[in-house]
């Protein structure tokens, strides 16, 4: 038996998902902006093309999508995400063992008798299955290693004649692979470190993996070491099947307009509480103090700063919105100052515990402690499907306090009001 990585990869992501409901797009540049719809964040190959970058400005880009009619997008979470999430359902029908490494990557460990061929077959496998039932092109990296899974997806993705699956079959690919990948591109290493390393002559995966042992630990660190070990076939990081739980929560957002009164600002901590609870419940957690903060924008001189956040204490242990809600309204109200433009605000917990072993004192009225813990666990489940409840508060005030994003489309496969009609006429 050999266990093998497999990472899937799909290819640019935001991009390719938005094409999936626009099929006039097909071959066309597209780019994805970031939250407040300032930052190239995505893009598709076609915009690669025509020299639009990660993380250019757009104000700075507009002649090129002008000339080439680039297709511009607002970035789309909620789509993103329940198509990361249908991705994965697919993977799940093949193998067991899946961490998800982030929106659009995902690792699996495969131990199997199998032969190379018939791995690669099974790989392209699921790779049409994604293409078919999702419509999203991925890349598959096959290796011994996590970190030399990542290199192979490289080769997969970029080498046309590995169609989107390269498996490294033996140490004779694995010195080709390793002999032209920059080591500044090796998972872990990271930009910084690659500076440090080509001042010291070391431009390829390869020289990075044969240095001595010694001073990598001394230069880069015990993880520097697992690295390089990493590269020559050794395993050395294992699956994260269960990524650890958070410390500490925070949640807040710039405003796209700048907000002046409460009760708008009570809308966007609302909605912030909300995040913040759900990720609580998530990792099983409870707080006993919930922060706020509140400031202007920095940037505009011309007007009156303010910054200011509070800490309060919880009556009880808790994770439900209505509890964490109310403590935080009464911190805002402390802190909110009138004859301001507030430009962003925040919600944070720190010192989480267990739910489960939870300690109410006399005074606790566990009667409705349990009340909202059930009422909360009952919108969970809906909101894990639809993404629909949410406090009274929060309702018609989002226009105001959302995030400036005016090219967002639509939620096609959340929300049934925002599904494609055909006209029949
Ligand atoms: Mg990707």
């Amino acid at each position: 038996m050999t266990t093998w990585f497999l990472i899937i990869d799909c290819n640019t992501f935001y991009a390719s998902v938005e094409k999936v409901f626009r099929p006039d797009l097909r071959n066309k540049p597209v780019v994805v902006l970031s939250n407040n719809d300032g930052v190239v964040v995505a893009l598709s190959q076609e915009a690669k093309d025509v020299g639009i970058k990660r993380g250019d400005l757009l104000f700075k880009i507009e002649e090129l999508v002008k000339t080439h009619r680039v297709h511009v997008f607002s970035s789309n979470f909620v789509l993103y995400y329940d198509f990361s999430k249908r991705i994965e359902t697919v993977v799940r029908r093949y193998f067991y063992d899946v961490e998800k490494y982030s929106v659009d990557e995902m690792f699996i460990e495969y131990t199997t008798d199998k032969s190379v061929d018939e791995i690669r077959e099974t790989a392209k496998k699921i790779r049409d299955t994604i293409s078919d039932e999702i419509k999203i092109k991925v890349s598959i990296g096959i290796a011994p290693t996590k970190t030399l899974a990542k290199v192979m997806n490289r080769y997969a993705k970029k080498d046309k004649r590995y169609q989107g699956v390269a498996i490294l079959k033996d140490t004779n690919l694995l010195q080709k692979a390793l002999f032209t990948y920059p080591a500044g591109d090796v998972w872990g290493i990271g930009r910084q470190h690659s500076k440090n390393l080509a001042a010291q002559g070391i431009t390829t995966a390869w020289q990075f993996s044969q240095m001595n042992d010694n001073w990598l630990r001394k230069n880069f660190s015990i993880v520097g070491l697992r690295t390089a070990r990493e590269l020559r076939g050794i395993r050395c990081i294992d699956m994260e099947l269960h990524p650890p739980d958070k410390k500490n929560i925070l949640c807040s957002r710039s405003f796209g307009k700048p907000i002046s009164e409460l009760s708008d600002l009570k809308a966007a901590v609302s909605a912030f509480v909300q995040e913040v609870a759900e990720k609580l419940r998530r990792q099983k957690s409870v707080c006993k103090s919930i922060g706020v903060m509140v400031m202007t924008n920095p940037h505009r001189k011309d007007q009156k700063q303010y910054y200011n956040s509070v800490m309060l204490e919880l009556p009880y242990a808790a994770n439900d919105n209505l509890t964490l809600q109310e403590i935080a309204f009464i911190g805002l109200e402390k802190i909110f100052r009138t004859e301001h433009l507030y430009k962003k605000a925040g919600v944070f917990v720190n010192d989480l515990f267990s739910s489960e072993n939870i300690q109410y004192t006399l005074w606790d009225n566990a009667a409705k402690i349990s009340k909202r813990r059930h009422l909360f666990q009952t919108v969970d489940t809906i909101n894990t499907s639809l993404g629909l409840i949410k406090l009274g508060i929060q309702k018609g005030t989002e226009a105001k306090h959302s995030m400036r994003q005016t090219k967002k489309s639509p939620n096609y496969t959340t929300d049934i009001s925002q599904v494609p009609k055909i006209d029949m006429d």
